[in-house]
């Protein structure tokens, strides 16, 4: 217990008196080691596109190739650099959220906004599932229309990606006197419960190559938990291998305008 918390200690001696400062730095560890990992993360993330892209450069400088393999070669490279470009953007997200300010209470129309993202789910499945909506309850979100809108995107945008041709996407607002939902229900993948508290950490993916080959960037989620927490709204997923998901924004009635 000592060794855990008392972690540092500093002995001064002076005019017949010692002096014992202790300081807990298991905290600062912690934070440090949280650094070093992300920083690991993020250029492994990097390096991977930028191995690739660099390869093909190298090919089409070094090998006199035909007009359709260059083609290939240039779509490759095309599709490594939106890669880099989703994972930067992604990053600058999570860091603008994290360094803003607390919310304003600005009212988001959800009217509005849920049916938008209804037509941004349809625009991203293009005919492949069936996308609902249901509504239920009157009342706005209080908070930061651009956060809570990327927090909502991203809980599509994942629904769409791991929900197999076929499926059924549906997207519900509630307010009730409780408070309010924002949730996305998938028949797609599911997810083991042993990967269900991991989810919301920086790059965690319960399959890299299917996260990857989607256009995921292992953020999305960190990004909703942020939005989330800086709304007092709690995230919720219940979820069954084979049988699909489901996602939940929670909100406190603080956060809900005409309830
Ligand atoms: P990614 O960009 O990889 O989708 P996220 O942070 O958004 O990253 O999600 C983390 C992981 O959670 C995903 O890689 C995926 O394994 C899992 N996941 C998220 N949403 C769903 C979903 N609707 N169905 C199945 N798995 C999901």
């Amino acid at each position: 217990y000592f060794e855990r918390v008392l972690s540092l200690y500093l002995i001064l001696y002076a005019e017949d008196c010692w002096l014992l400062q202790v300081k807990d730095i298991t905290q600062t560890d912690r934070l440090d080691s949280m650094r070093r990992d992300f920083v690991a993360n993020v250029s492994h993330e990097l390096r991977t596109p930028l191995t690739v892209l660099s390869g093909f450069v190298e090919t089409l400088q070094e090998i006199d190739v035909d007009a359709e393999s260059r083609k290939h070669y240039l779509q490759l490279m095309g599709q490594q650099s939106t890669r880099m470009l989703s994972i930067v953007q992604d990053l600058l997200t999570l860091s603008s959220i994290e360094s803003a300010p607390p919310p304003q209470d600005e009212v988001v129309d959800m009217a509005t906004l849920v049916d938008k993202l209804h037509r941004d789910a349809e625009a991203l499945s293009a005919g492949r599932h069936t996308i609902h909506l249901e509504t239920e309850g009157q009342g706005d979100l209080l908070g930061a229309e651009s956060e809570l809108i990327s927090a909502f995107a991203n809980l599509v945008a994942n629904a769409v990606r791991y929900t197999p041709n076929g499926g059924t996407i549906t997207l519900s607002w509630k307010v009730s006197p409780a408070g309010a939902e924002f949730a996305v229900q998938d028949t797609g993948i599911g997810i083991d419960a042993k990967h269900i508290p991991r989810l919301t950490e920086r790059f965690y993916r319960v399959d890299r190559g299917r996260s990857r080959d989607a256009g995921g960037t292992g953020l999305g989620l960190a990004i909703v938990k942020h939005s989330l927490s800086r709304h007092q709204a709690t995230l919720e997923v219940t979820s069954k291998p084979g049988e699909g998901s489901r996602f939940a924004a929670k909100f406190p009635p603080s956060r809900v305008s005409g309830v």
